[in-house]
C-alpha cells in the first residue's frame, strides 16, 4: 500500500492485487491488534541481513517521522511503549483504514480475492489472475514472508523470484522464541508463566528484556529477540542478575553471616518459583554461611552466564517474521529494483532484510514500499 500510494501519486497507474479477501491482514493482528507501527530509533543497526548495509538508503530517506506524520494527519492517537515502540491507542485498524484512504485518494485500484496464475515479461509484464489479466512496465513484490500461513502467507515472491533468476538466502522462521528439548523441559517445562528480566545473548548479540517459560519451552521478548540471531546448535546464554556481579553478590550476604538459605537468597533477587528450582538444580542448598567460596563462585557465574541450548525456534506458525529472502546483491538499495530484470520489484518482507521485534519490520516495509514507489 505504501509503495501503491507514492507511486499513484506520480500519476502512475497502480492496481494492487492481493489473494487475501481482506486488505492488510497482518497490519490488523500485529501489536496484539494495536499495531506497533515504527520504532522511533530505528535504523540500519536494528536489521539482520547478508549485506548490512543494504537497507541504509531506503530508511534514510523514509524515516519513523514520516510515517508518524501520516499517523498524526489522520488523527490516529498513539503512545511509546517502550523503547521506542510506537502503537495505536485505539486499534490496528486505524492504520488499514489510513492506508487505504490513502490508496483511495491516489487512485490505487485494489483488486482482492485475486489469485496469480502466472507471471511472465516480454517487453511488458504480463500478469494472469483469476480476475483478468494485467500488463504493466512495472511489477513490484510484495508478498511478505511465510510466517503465518493461516493468514495467506505464501512463498510467492520467492518463487518469482526464482523464475526471474534472482539469489534467494535461505529462509527461516525469526522473532518466534524457542523450543525445548524433551529433557530441558521435564526440568523446565512446570516453570511455565513464570517471566525473569534478563541479558539474553544469542552469538555477539544481546538484548535486556523479559523471558517467559511456557510448556514449550522460552517465549517473551527477550526470546522473540534472540531467536532472530539463533542457528542451530548454538547456546542462548541468558543472565540473569545482569545489574549484579553474582558471586560478589552472593559473598557480601556470607560476609554478612547471613543464616538464610540460598535458595531464599536467589528469591531476593529472582521469582521466588525459578529460584527454588535453580537451586536444585544446581544442586546448591543449605544456609549461605555454611557455603564455601568455590561454591558460591559456581552459582554465582552460572547466574551470570546461564547457557541453555535450544532444540529449534518454534517455527512459521508463531514466528512473527522469516529471516532471509531476496538476497540484497540482486537488488538495487536506493529503489528497489532488480539489476537484472527492469521493471521487477522487490520491498517489504520478502527481502533479505528482517528487523527486530519493535516496530522495526514495519518501518523497512514502508521505508522500501517508498523508495519503490518514488520511481517504478
Ligand atoms: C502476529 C504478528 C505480529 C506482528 N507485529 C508486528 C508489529 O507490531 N510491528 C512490526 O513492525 N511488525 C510486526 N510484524 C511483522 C510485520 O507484520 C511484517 O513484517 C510486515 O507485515 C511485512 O509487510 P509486507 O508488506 O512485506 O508483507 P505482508 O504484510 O505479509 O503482506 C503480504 C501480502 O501479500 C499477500 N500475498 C501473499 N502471497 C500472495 C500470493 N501468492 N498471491 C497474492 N497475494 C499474496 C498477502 O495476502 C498479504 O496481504 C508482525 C507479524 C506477525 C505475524
Amino acid at each position: 500500500m505504501m509503495c501503491a500510494i507514492h507511486a499513484a501519486r506520480r500519476g502512475r497507474r497502480v492496481a494492487m492485487l492481493d489473494h487475501s479477501q481482506k486488505i492488510g491482514r497482518k497490519i490488523l493482528i500485529s501489536g496484539g491488534g494495536r499495531c506497533n507501527f515504527t520504532n522511533i530509533n530505528a535504523g540500519p543497526a536494528n536489521y539482520v541481513s547478508q549485506n548490512p548495509h543494504f537497507a541504509k538508503s531506503a530508511l534514510s530517506r523514509f524515516t519513523p517521522d514520516d510515517f508518524i506524520e501520516m499517523v498524526e494527519r489522520h488523527r490516529i492517537s498513539y503512545h511509546e511503549k517502550k523503547l521506542g515502540q510506537l502503537f495505536c491507542d485505539g486499534s490496528a485498524q486505524n492504520i488499514v483504514t489510513m492506508l487505504v484512504d490513502e490508496c483511495r485518494k491516489a487512485q490505487v485500484e485494489c483488486f482482492l480475492d485475486c489469485s496469480i496464475l502466472s507471471v511472465s515479461k516480454k517487453e511488458n509484464f504480463h500478469i494472469k489472475t483469476n480476475r483478468g489479466e494485467f500488463s504493466s512496465q512495472s511489477l513490484v513484490v510484495a508478498t511478505g514472508g511465510l510466517s503465518i500461513p493461516q493468514i495467506g502467507a505464501t512463498g510467492f515472491g520467492y518463487e518469482l523470484a526464482k523464475q526471474f533468476d534472482l539469489k534467494l538466502v535461505n529462509t527461516d522462521p525469526a522473532l518466534d522464541g524457542f523450543n525445548l528439548s524433551k529433557s530441558d523441559l521435564s526440568v523446565w517445562g512446570e516453570l511455565s508463566g513464570v517471566s525473569l528480566d534478563v541479558n539474553a545473548t544469542s552469538g555477539d548479540v544481546t538484548f535486556r528484556e523479559n523471558i517467559l517459560f511456557t510448556h514449550n519451552g522460552l517465549s517473551g521478548p527477550a526470546s522473540l529477540q534472540t531467536s532472530l540471531y539463533w542457528q542451530n546448535g548454538m547456546p542462548l546464554v541468558l543472565d540473569l542478575l545482569p545489574d549484579l556481579d553474582a558471586y560478589e553478590f552472593l559473598l557480601s550476604v556470607k560476609k554478612e553471616g547471613s543464616k538464610v538459605d540460598i535458595k531464599n537468597v536467589l528469591a531476593t533477587k529472582l521469582t521466588k518459583r525459578f529460584a527454588d528450582k535453580f537451586a536444585q538444580v544446581n544442586n546448591i542448598s543449605g544456609p549461605i554461611n555454611t557455603l564455601n567460596e568455590p561454591q558460591l563462585k559456581k552459582l554465582g557465574d552460572v547466574l551470570n552466564s546461564w547457557k541453555i541450548f535450544p532444540s529449534s525456534t518454534v517455527g512459521y506458525k508463531k514466528a512473527e517474521v522469516t529471516r532471509g529472502g531476496v538476497d540484497t546483491n540482486e537488488l538495487s538499495s536506493k529503489t528497489m529494483e532488480a539489476k537484472k530484470v527492469s521493471g521487477l520489484y522487490f520491498i517489504g518482507e520478502v527481502v533479505d532484510v528482517t528487523g527486530w521485534l519493535g516496530g522495526y519490520n514495519f518501518q523497512w516495509a514502508w521505508a522500501s514500499g517508498y523508495a519503490a514507489g518514488l520511481v517504478c
